[in-house]
């Protein structure tokens, strides 16, 4: 399975997004804002920790740009973790790994400065003040127990379970 990854593409300069959940590449891509940029998406394919898996490699010319990709990227990556819990982030400069974390991490670490995360889902309550105006935009208080994610919208109170985060990401 290695040598087919690498096979398929060694990576000089870019970012590799490993242990996506199966069929999530696109709206990983859109959550991190980088939909509109070349990308080598490997789909639904036989991951020996997690049955199946999408991975996602942005190749980019210089470390110039792999840094503006890194400054675009970081806002949103810790959310990532709600999409795909066993996804990884791996950065590389001249061919070898030069950061390599989860995305969890980062959520847990987002969450313990604020716990409001805004957008990246909807909620649940059809009748919810933030799915019916134009502008509202949704807003919720996220925790992890046991590994769990919880959400609770913060306009309706509305409490959402994990698979339910992960169903209405937009
Ligand atoms: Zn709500």
């Amino acid at each position: 399975m290695k040598e087919f990854q690498q096979r398929v593409k060694q990576i000089e300069c870019g970012i590799v997004l490993d242990h996506l959940d199966p069929y999530t590449n696109y709206k990983a891509q859109k959550i991190l804002g980088i939909e509109q940029l070349p990308a080598l998406v490997i789909r639904n394919y036989p991951s020996r920790t997690m049955n199946k898996k999408d991975v996602i490699k942005v190749e980019v010319e210089t470390e110039e740009k792999l840094d503006k990709l890194l400054k675009t990227i970081r806002k949103n990556e810790s959310k990532i973790a709600l999409l795909s819990k066993n996804c990884t982030l791996t950065v590389i400069r001249e061919g070898k790994v030069a950061e390599k974390h989860k995305a969890m991490d980062k959520l847990k670490e987002a969450l313990q400065e604020n716990d409001t995360i805004e957008r990246v889902f909807k909620c649940t309550n059809y009748n919810c003040v933030s799915n019916q105006e134009k502008d509202g935009e949704a807003k919720f208080k996220v925790t992890i127990k046991n590994g769990e994610y919880k959400a609770s919208c913060k306009y309706c109170d509305q409490a959402m379970t994990e698979q339910e985060i992960k169903d209405n990401i937009i």
